[in-house]
């Protein structure tokens, strides 16, 4: 150990000098340890009253009393609870503890400033490990250079200052998780900021672990319904998949992710909302709305806002990422939305020139495309061996100008399966959601439809596609023949179909009754107005007349051929109530 520093100096501070007989020992015990280029010093230092500490380096070796004491009480803390009697167990503990002495490396800081510390003298910290500084702030080993380290600092630096001595833990990051964080909100530690008090965590895991291998996965085939129609019928999503949600600002991509969470109502789904870099008050909406329609109890949001610090920001993803694993090691499903991956790598962007790494293309450090890549990797379906849990992604990208070729947009497009693209121009003219049926894609979501929602999607985007291609061609065009006229008039019908309401998730025999309906003609010669109060209607109808449809449809996920036929039977005589 540090065999490389040729001239070291060993401190002893105590507060009477040490004799000849212990003076000894000190030198025999530094000759094994650092061989004999070392020159001993001795200091003292009231602080030490009975006992020695020694400083060699950055080792600290405590002789101490108070050292001792610390020994002491950190074995007593790791005494087993027992419902029984206490004290025969601290007896046992305190005659068999035996003191020994402790080895503890100390650096120092030599910069500090916007949430960033420089420090020296801790050559063996590693990457993503928890360094101590003073009162107890804590940061991570970002940057590690031949002679210094680069460190994030996740509390208040304040009262960090350069010269004040840093501890290694020898801990990476990690998150307290457990079932008690259901229905709570917390910032990227796993410390609660709703003000419900404290949560009682079940455990605690690394913010950063490998992905599951290949072995450990098993292919994505059961839907996770958002209960958006236009998702569920032409992107749908499955477990374990990774579905980017992208759109300019204010084009409803929260939106969908909220009544995606609310949507696994009673459905055995967990969801997890990681907000970065967003105001506090769009957070503490998103709880309400969550609460107002019983989805918080489902549900653990992570809050890293604008007003966090960097470093905060970076991590927060990663930190919900640990506690879905915890759900989704023990088989359960579970669905975390990332809001948003652009305010992510933002504050990454800002960290890293903070720590003088260089920039590349848009000021971004070489390394943004793992960042992404690693987190959305941790996506997954693990096989039933180990408990067939799921973690499904959707992160959230906002572009500027609807541009998807910028740098982050393509990078994240190429890590996810698939994305819904959301349109200013379509939200505007109320199209809503905003889906762009073009640009959208789900590449493995068609293998988690159920069999009535795939039969009854049949030819909806083929459909919608020459509708937008021939409403093009036609714009300008005075007098149309009459199949050109029918034609526009049914697509115009089927995006009016596809329009849908905040917190209205639709059902399963909902989403393919209509598709069935309208897919049939049904609704031809219908005012356009009409469409939304006729589907209601048909559904009411349903619900009430034929509720066996209805629980055969969402009991057994099939439609066959006669189910569909008696489907457009009732539609078309429904059908003739309207005019
Ligand atoms: P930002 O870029 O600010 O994060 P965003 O893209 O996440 O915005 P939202 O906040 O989800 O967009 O939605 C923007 C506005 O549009 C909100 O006021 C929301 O209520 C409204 N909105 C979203 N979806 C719908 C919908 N289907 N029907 C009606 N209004 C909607
Ligand atoms: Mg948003």
């Amino acid at each position: 150990m540090n065999s490389d520093i040729s001239i070291l100096t060993a401190k002893i501070y105590s507060a009477v000098a040490p004799n000849k007989e212990q003076y000894a020992r000190f030198e025999k015990f530094i000759e094994k340890k650092y061989g004999s280029d070392v020159s001993i010093e001795w200091v003292e230092s009231k602080a030490f009253p009975g006992g020695f500490r020694m400083e060699v380096g950055s080792d600290i070796y405590d002789w101490s009393v108070g050292g001792r004491f610390r020994q002491l009480r950190d074995t007593l803390v790791k005494v087993p609870a027992t419902n029984g009697n206490i004290i025969p167990l601290l007896k046992e503990t305190i005659s068999s503890w035996t003191p020994a002495a402790l080895a503890e490396q100390v650096g120092e800081v030599k910069t500090v400033g916007d949430g960033i510390a420089t420090v020296t003298g801790l050559g063996q910290a590693t990457y993503g490990e928890i360094l101590l500084f003073t009162d107890g702030v804590r940061g991570m080993v970002q940057d590690i250079r031949t002679d210094e380290i680069g460190c994030v600092l996740f509390n208040d630096d304040e009262n960090v200052e350069q010269g004040s001595s840093v501890k290694r833990t020898g801990k990476t990051a990690g998150v307290p998780v457990g079932e008690a964080f259901l229905g709570r909100v917390v910032d990227s530690l796993g410390v609660p900021i709703d003000g419900l008090g404290e949560i009682e965590a079940s455990g605690y895991m690394p913010i950063e672990t490998p992905a599951p291998s290949i072995m450990d996965r098993q292919p994505v085939d059961t839907p996770l319904e958002t209960g958006i129609f236009s998702i569920d019928s032409m992107f749908p999503i499955g477990r374990g998949q990774r579905e980017l949600i992208i759109g300019d600002r204010q084009t409803g991509k929260t939106a969908i992710a909220v009544d995606a969470m609310i949507n696994q109502n009673g459905k055995n789904c967990i969801t997890i909302y990681v907000a970065i870099g967003q105001k506090n008050s769009s957070v503490v909406q998103i709880q309400q709305t969550l609460k107002k329609h019983g989805a918080m109890d489902h549900s653990i949001i992570v809050c890293a806002s604008a007003s966090e610090p960097a470093p905060l920001q970076y991590i927060a993803p990663y930190a919900g990422c640990a506690m879905a694993e915890y759900f989704m090691n023990k088989g359960k499903d579970v669905l975390i939305v990332y809001d948003d991956l652009s305010k992510h790598a933002v504050a990454y962007r800002a960290l890293s020139l903070l720590l003088d790494r260089s920039p590349g293309r848009e000021a971004y450090p070489g390394d943004v495309f793992y960042l992404h890549s690693r987190l959305l990797e941790r996506a997954a379906r693990l096989s039933d061996k180990i408990g067939g849990g799921s973690i499904t992604a959707l992160p959230i990208v906002e572009t500027q100008a609807g541009d998807v070729s910028a740098y982050i947009p393509t990078n994240i497009i190429s890590i996810t399966d698939g994305q819904i693209f959301l349109e200013s121009d379509l939200f505007f003219a109320g199209q809503r959601p905003a889906v762009n049926v073009g640009l959208s894609v789900s590449r493995v979501g068609g293998a988690a439809q159920t069999k009535a929602m795939k039969k009854a999607t049949g030819t909806l985007r083929i459909d919608l596609a020459q509708y937008r291609e021939m409403e093009v061609f036609t714009q300008f065009a005075s007098d149309l023949d009459e199949q050109t006229r029918s034609q526009l008039e049914y697509g115009a019908g089927l995006m009016r179909m596809l329009r849908q309401k905040q917190y209205h998730p639709k059902s399963q025999h909902e989403q393919v009754i209509t598709l069935v309906m309208a897919l049939a003609h049904t609704m031809k010669g219908l005012d356009v107005d009409k469409v939304t109060p006729f589907i209601e209607g048909l559904i009411e109808e349903f619900e009430t007349a034929h509720q066996d449809i209805c629980t055969r449809i969402d009991s057994t996920g099939v439609l066959d051929d006669d189910l569909k036929q008696e489907i457009i039977d009732i539609s078309a005589k429904y059908r003739t109530k309207w005019q």
